[in-house]
């Protein structure tokens, strides 16, 4: 059955390997991670492991021991330098390792700032990994006063944590609105109304000129001319695929590590799952940046090095905790012409998206039963009526016949 090596122990790497083994595969596994633990969830990282909630142990998706048990090696603290396709190996400096079947499961990488405009100042912090959010964690404290660079949902929850822990956050957003890259104006005024109401002050069409202090981060001019200080940033300007070994390896990429339907990249040995991966999706391709997308993907790889053959068909769907509002999102709002708004009772509400009449995806708050009808809607390439949404009144469940 012969060797697979899984570069990148997150979440696509860690559901492979347990899947190629619960699938019966017998031959060697090595999982190879550049961060110092096992494969965890980020999920919590901007969310209730930074706010205190949750610990350390609970972010681990398997006991160290599984892998040990199941007979896969984990290697972590251990970044993979180079493949050579020809030769079938991957170097982790002088040490070399041979593979029948290799799977590329990078990860993405979160884009920094400028050390010209003070991005490498103390104190000014991303939010990807385990050592970021323990790094950033012990700033946490009431009246600190935080500036967060970019209105995405991982900034926003950074912001939901801080205002919650007290301390005085004011957030820019270069783009005209929060969450202009992802969602509809209406998303966007619902999460700037809720964090308002909790004291978080946000800015819109204002960027960051630059970061302003003496080795330690202090003060940050913004594009509007107006200074403040500040005692530490958080930077969440999106993020990258990480295509760098793929790219040198001379393996095809596109916005990410270019695979067929089947997650097979441009070497027929070498495959590629999660935020690194961009798959062929309705007449394009797409790349997701989502822990359902890395699991399902991640399973795919397995079941395909296994000779399976099955196309990944991506059911997109996400979700953001802030405050006590739930954001889960069905589907994927890409060219939509129309927004349907349907109110709840107090922060319940949910945003429909359609194109050409067609549902393509639902923006739910504190509206899981919106949420999960929106889902089973949209997988059965089914539509809905926009009367009958928009009417708080009507029971949408008849939809799903
Ligand atoms: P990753 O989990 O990033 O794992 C890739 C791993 O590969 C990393 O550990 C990296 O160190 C390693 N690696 C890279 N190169 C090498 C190399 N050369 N050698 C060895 N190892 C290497 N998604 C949601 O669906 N809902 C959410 O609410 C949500 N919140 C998030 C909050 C935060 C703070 C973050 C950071 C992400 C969040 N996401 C969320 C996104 C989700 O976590 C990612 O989509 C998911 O982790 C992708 O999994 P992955 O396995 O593709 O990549």
């Amino acid at each position: 059955m012969g060797q697979v090596i899984v570069i990148g122990a997150g979440q696509a790497g860690a559901s492979c390997v347990a899947r190629l083994r619960n699938s019966g595969f017998e031959g060697g596994i090595t999982l190879i991670g550049a961060e110092p633990v096992p494969p965890y969830q980020r999920p919590p990282l901007s969310k209730a492991y930074l706010m205190g909630e949750m610990t350390r142990e609970r972010l681990f998706l398997r006991p160290e021991s599984f892998y040990a048990e199941q007979g896969i090696t984990l290697r972590t603290d251990a970044r993979v330098t180079a493949i050579d396709p020809s030769a079938q190996t991957v170097s982790m400096g002088d040490e070399v390792l041979r593979y029948d079947d290799l799977v590329l499961a990078t990860g993405s990488e979160p884009r920094r700032l400028p050390a010209a405009i003070g991005g490498d100042l103390k104190n000014v912090f991303v939010v990807r990994d385990l050592a970021d959010a323990d790094a950033m964690a012990p700033h946490f404290v009431p009246d600190a006063r935080v500036l967060i660079i970019g209105g995405g949902y991982i900034g926003l929850e950074a912001a939901a944590v801080a205002a919650k822990l007290g301390l005085r956050v004011t957030l820019v957003e270069m783009a005209d609105r929060i969450l202009q890259r992802v969602a509809a104006p209406q998303t966007s005024d619902y999460f700037r109304d809720l964090h308002s109401r909790h004291g978080v002050e946000i800015r819109e069409g204002v960027g960051l000129d630059r970061l302003l202090g003496e080795g330690t981060v202090s003060g940050a001019r913004l594009t509007d001319g107006r200074e403040i200080g500040i005692d530490f940033a958080i930077v969440g300007v999106g993020i990258s695929p990480a295509t760098a070994l793929a790219e040198a390896a001379g393996l095809g990429t596109d916005n990410g590590i270019r695979t067929d339907a089947f997650g097979r990249t441009s070497d027929p040995h070498i495959w590629a799952a999660g935020d690194c991966a961009s798959f062929p999706w309705r007449d394009g391709r797409i790349r997701l940046e989502s822990v359902p997308n890395a699991i399902d993907q991640g399973e795919a790889v397995a079941a395909n090095i296994m000779g399976a053959e099955a196309e990944y068909v991506a059911t997109p769907w996400f979700w953001s905790d802030q405050y006590d509002v739930k954001l889960q999102i069905a589907g994927l709002n890409t060219g939509y012409d129309t927004v349907v708004t349907r109110r709840g009772e107090g922060q319940t509400a949910s945003f429909w998206y359609y194109r050409d009449g067609v549902l393509l995806a639902v923006d739910a708050m504190n509206d899981p039963r919106a949420y999960m009808i929106g889902k089973r809607l949209i997988e059965a390439g089914k539509t809905a009526d926009p009367a009958l949404v928009s009417d708080p009144g009507a029971d949408l469940k008849p939809l799903m016949k």
